[in-house]
């Protein structure tokens, strides 16, 4: 082990959703050096790149963590996938593409818990400026941000066959989703360009990469914010065989995504003191917020079986449509492989208490018994109901000392009867649009659960059984005002100088909809205020 000490004024933990944005525009003016660590390797794989390439990249533990849940108490005590992003891009590298930013309401209740900056006024700029909408500028909508949002290039069928048959059953047609209402059908808009996934290292990273204030380290994990007292001072890390430091004379910014940036703040000391003593970590402060409040959208899935063989299954196990597919896609970056392979959604208010969608329905392209395995050998498709809002609380907690090992992530998923029942009500809701007439021509039988699953108990006992993620997990540093909150309304932890936490972890709440945006919101807002900061301290 060699010591090799560096010096930034900012380092940066993870080179994902967040960290991608913070190491372009906190570069961009030339005056601040910058560091970014990421733990994965760059995107070398052309699945990381090319849309359908989703499905091929959950068990790839090269550039994915590949990380499961704790066994689930309310699942039938099984262990939930918990895919993460591992390259520069982190999940937006490896996610559905899907740009959903969430509901205002969403943000009216962060800045209703204290949240000062948060509400959906306040943010809405953010996401316009990241934004590079294909559809252009408007008063929701930006054009010319580094993020590039997309129509679908080719309307599938059974994706408009969905959104017809949900119209059919008095759900409004809705073409923006980001727009003034949520409610309703229609396509989603991508994270893509000319056919080409935009991750967070496609949209940020690349452009920065060429500035000379920026030093980017792939397959390099943190282990360790180094700390003066109560001051953030550096980073230990490791890359190959050796550990390093580096020193940050302004911040150190973490932004290592829901499961591993509170795993960081533990091991470095920062967490529920009896947790970090039980494997003899020193304790910088006693802060048992850290890792704690996780949740997640948990999602249940019908498998259908089509009445034409046209899904995803039949172009992957048809010699010849693979390679029409392929040849499509290489000449006009269009056809199956161009096509997100969830294109379609409605949402919906699934329980007639809710006066906003609880649920959100989407139409995947392809099926498989589990997901990330084989696709099915017949022509088959799947539609899926996911929670919204869930109320079930979970935690991540280190399980070792060493930080190679994964933490222990529980998301509690189902522990209260109102995300049962909102997960029974959406099953309802999807059985209803498959019967609908312009859904029910394609479907020639529901292959899972079956016609034998009849009635909410065994509804229930299916979704237990067979439900999962749509790997939105939030919250584990969590913004707020009450003690057990980890970051400020800024992002700054509480009572440590020198350290914010910047990514999906600090949302007091899980956005209805899709994380990806929010997380891009959160972190070009934290740009700001960290710039804003340098500014101030060199007026002082
Ligand atoms: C399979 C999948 C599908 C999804 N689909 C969608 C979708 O369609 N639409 C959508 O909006 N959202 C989707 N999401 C969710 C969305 O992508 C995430 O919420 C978002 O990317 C989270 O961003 P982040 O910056 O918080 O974390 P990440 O993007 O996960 O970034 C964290 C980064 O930090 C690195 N890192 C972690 N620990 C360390 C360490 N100790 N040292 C160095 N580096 C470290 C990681 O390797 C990673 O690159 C999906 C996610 C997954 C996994």
């Amino acid at each position: 082990m060699s010591q090799a000490v560096e010096s930034y004024d900012y380092i940066i933990v993870g080179a994902g959703s967040a960290g991608c944005v913070l190491a372009n525009r906190l570069t961009a003016s030339g005056q601040h050096r910058v560091l970014l660590l990421e733990a994965g390797p760059p995107g070398r794989n052309p699945w990381l790149h090319i849309p359908i390439g989703y499905g091929k990249l959950f068990t790839n533990t090269r550039y994915n963590w590949c990380y499961q849940t704790e066994p689930q108490p309310e699942c039938h005590g099984r262990n939930v996938i918990a895919p993460r992003g591992k390259t520069f891009g982190g999940s937006s590298a490896i996610n559905g593409l899907i740009y959903i930013r969430g509901q205002a309401e969403d943000f009216d209740h962060w800045r209703q818990l204290g949240n000062t900056g948060w509400s959906h006024e306040d943010v809405l700029p953010y996401f316009r400026k990241a934004e590079n909408n294909e559809r252009g500028a408007d008063e929701h909508h930006g054009a010319g941000g580094p993020l590039s949002v997309s129509d679908v290039r080719d309307r599938h069928p059974l994706a408009q066959a969905f959104i017809d048959a949900a119209v059919q059953c008095g759900y409004p047609r809705n073409d923006d989703f980001n727009g003034a209402s949520q409610e309703g059908a229609g396509f989603y808009q991508n994270t893509m360009r000319d056919g080409v996934r935009a991750s967070t290292a496609a949209a940020y990273l690349k452009p920065a990469r060429r500035r000379g204030n920026l030093n980017v380290v792939p397959e390099a994990l943190a282990s360790r914010i180094l700390f003066d007292g109560r001051r953030a001072t550096g980073v230990e890390y490791r890359v190959g065989g050796e550990s390093r430091t580096a020193h940050a004379s302004r911040e150190v910014l973490v932004a290592g995504g829901a499961f591993n940036s509170p795993q960081l703040l533990q091991l470095s000391g920062l967490g529920p003191a009896d947790l970090l003593g039980s494997f003899g970590i020193p304790v910088i402060a006693d802060m048992p917020g850290v890792g704690d409040n996780l949740h997640d959208h948990y999602f249940a899935r019908l498998i259908l079986r089509c009445t034409e063989p046209i899904t995803i299954n039949d172009t992957v196990r048809q010699w010849g449509k693979s390679v029409e597919a392929a040849l499509r896609y290489a000449f006009t970056r269009r056809g199956d492989l161009a096509t997100p392979a969830i294109s379609a959604g409605c949402f919906v208010r699934a329980l007639p208490s809710s006066a906003t969608p609880d649920v959100q329905c989407s139409i995947a392209l392809y099926s498989a018994q589990t997901i990330g395995t084989t696709l099915d050998a017949f022509s088959g498709f799947v539609i899926h109901a996911c929670i919204l809002r869930p109320e079930s609380r979970g935690h991540v907690r280190i399980k070792s000392a060493d930080p190679s090992q994964p933490p222990a992530i529980h998301p509690n998923y189902l522990a209260t009867q109102k995300d049962r029942d909102t997960m029974v009500a959406g099953m309802k809701v999807l059985r209803r649009i498959a019967a609908a007439p312009a859904l029910k021509r394609y479907v020639a039988e529901e292959v899972d659960p079956g016609p034998a699953c009849d009635g909410d108990d065994a509804m229930l006992d299916f979704i237990r059984r067979r439900g999962s993620t749509v790997y939105h997990p939030v919250s584990t540093c969590r913004m707020g005002q009450d003690a057990k909150a980890v970051v400020d309304e800024q992002l700054r932890v509480r009572g440590i100088a020198g350290l914010r936490v910047i990514d999906a972890s600090i949302m007091p709440t899980v956005v209805s909809g899709n994380t990806n945006a929010a997380t891009i919101m959160i972190a070009e807002k934290a740009a700001d205020m960290v710039l804003e900061d340098a500014r101030a301290a060199l007026a002082a």
